[in-house]
């Protein structure tokens, strides 16, 4: 009944607010329905909700009481109504892992799938070997053990396998879950007593997978439980994959027994991202974005920007992304430079490599065998100008400071001067291979 109600609202609110806002605020808002005076809308992500909330809340409430729904306020909470199993961006939708049976592991991520995910160097070992333990074969190594930093895709991996598995061999038991949850549930049966459904559970998936395990380090008698049914899987030759911030060897408090174990199958590592891979990631994302936000372009030079100043942490990535399209959508403009980093500035800051002039200086003027003092000094000789260009173009691209900034760093330059000398080396970039190489290693030897 509401909905109906909502729809002569929205039709209101079309003639009050004009075409162009409807169509990028409340068109793509979802009314969930009214309860206790709140009206309660799903969004497609917190930027969007904060947005509404701020500049249409009072319109949107005026006009559904004027079409007959009673509500003083209203909630937008990130979510979605229709469900499409389809690649998707917006928010968590998530389904139930496994068979409606009585072995119940965590929701998985529905975008979480091995084509979404983009494969490069610092992941390629994880993810081969992701794909082979979703094929389901012979058990070849036991555990799978998958580490790396935050945000680097280890959940996503896991859930890639989950979902294969599950798609490829609807026979077998799959069970996903992360340590915390292991830890709840053997806490919830001792409490309960029923430690024997808990052992009979566990013990009898095909594939087990525990996510996030350097939770259990310093937890006894979860340890304990873990180490048991870890074991008793094992002979069976079932299947265990695990993934962790660290390696076996390094997570705290974990018994030397445990950490030997997790490392008797294959250990691999997800290393932290590279600037190749987070253009891909980038790249692969902004195809599913422009599926949502149609119209919406996004110009290489952008790309190239968040992949360079963006931390290794995918998920920062993602973010970043998400506010720009929303922030494009209200603006509706082409993504600059200048307008990403409007928008991104927090990020951005926080993700600051720290790279500083000095460092990026020094580094150069040693790379090309000059001094210091003739990179900084008045020289115009091209075997000095061209280091100096290079060492202004990466510290526009590394580093937060303005083109005034640089050119003072640089014995007091103009900003036109180290305008012109980014250009320059944007230009020698795409037409020299040499020159594209040279800036790669430079920029990679600063950022590690
Ligand atoms: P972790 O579990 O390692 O902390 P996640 O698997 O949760 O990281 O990944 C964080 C976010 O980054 C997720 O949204 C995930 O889809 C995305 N992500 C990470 N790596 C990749 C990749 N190689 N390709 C595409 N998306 C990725
Ligand atoms: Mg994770």
């Amino acid at each position: 009944m509401a909905l109906e109600f909502w729809d002569i609202a929205a039709d209101r609110l079309r003639k009050s607010l004009g075409n162009n806002n409807y169509k990028s605020w409340i068109e793509p808002l979802q009314f969930v329905g009214e309860s206790g005076g709140a009206a309660e809308f799903f969004v497609p992500t917190s930027f969007f909700g904060n947005y509404v909330r701020q500049h249409f809340e009072d319109q949107i409430l005026f006009q559904m009481r004027e079409s007959g729904i009673d509500v003083s306020r209203a909630t937008f909470s990130v979510g979605r109504l229709d469900q499409k199993p389809a690649a998707r961006l917006t928010t968590p939708a998530v389904v139930a892992a496994v068979k409606p049976r009585e072995i119940q592991g965590a929701k998985l991520d529905q975008r979480f799938v091995f084509e979404n995910f983009v494969v490069g160097k610092p992941n390629e070992l994880a993810h081969a070997a992701a794909k082979r333990v979703a094929e389901a074969g012979p058990v070849t190594f036991n555990p799978l053990f998958l580490y790396g930093g935050v945000g680097l895709g280890k959940t996503h991996l896991m859930h890639s396998i989950a979902w294969e598995l599950q798609s490829n061999r609807p026979d077998i038991n799959v069970m996903y879950l992360s340590a915390e949850q292991f830890m709840y549930r053997f806490v919830q049966a001792l409490r309960e007593r029923k430690m024997m459904d808990f052992k009979e559970l566990f013990r009898s998936v095909d594939v087990l997978m525990v996510d996030d395990v350097q939770f259990i380090g310093g937890k006894d008698s979860t340890q304990e439980e873990f180490f048991h049914t870890f074991n008793a899987l094992v002979d069976q030759n079932k299947q265990i994959i695990i993934s962790a911030d660290r390696a076996p060897g390094e997570i705290k408090q974990l018994e030397d027994r445990i950490a030997s174990r997790l490392q008797c199958g294959l250990v691999v590592d997800l290393h932290p991202t590279t600037y190749e891979l987070r253009l891909g990631i980038l790249q692969s994302k902004i195809e599913l974005y422009q599926s949502s936000y149609p119209g919406i372009e996004v110009r290489q030079e952008v790309v190239e920007f968040l992949a360079h100043r963006i931390s290794t942490n995918v998920r920062v990535l993602e973010g970043a992304l998400t506010r720009l399209f929303a922030f494009a959508s209200l603006v509706g403009r082409e993504i600059t430079v200048e307008l990403t980093q409007d928008c991104l500035s927090d990020i951005l800051r926080a993700s600051d490599r720290k790279v500083t002039v000095e460092e990026i200086q020094r580094k150069v003027s040693d790379h090309y065998n000059i001094r210091l003092s003739d990179m900084l000094g008045p020289k115009r000789l091209r075997s000095f100008a061209r280091p100096r260009q290079i060492a202004m173009y990466l510290c526009k691209q590394l580093t937060s400071r303005s083109l005034p900034e640089i050119g003072r760093r640089f014995g007091g330059r103009d900003h036109t001067t180290v305008m012109h000398g980014v250009r320059k080396i944007e230009d020698l970039r795409n037409q020299d291979s040499q020159m594209s190489d040279d800036l790669d290693l430079l920029r990679r030897s600063l950022e590690a």
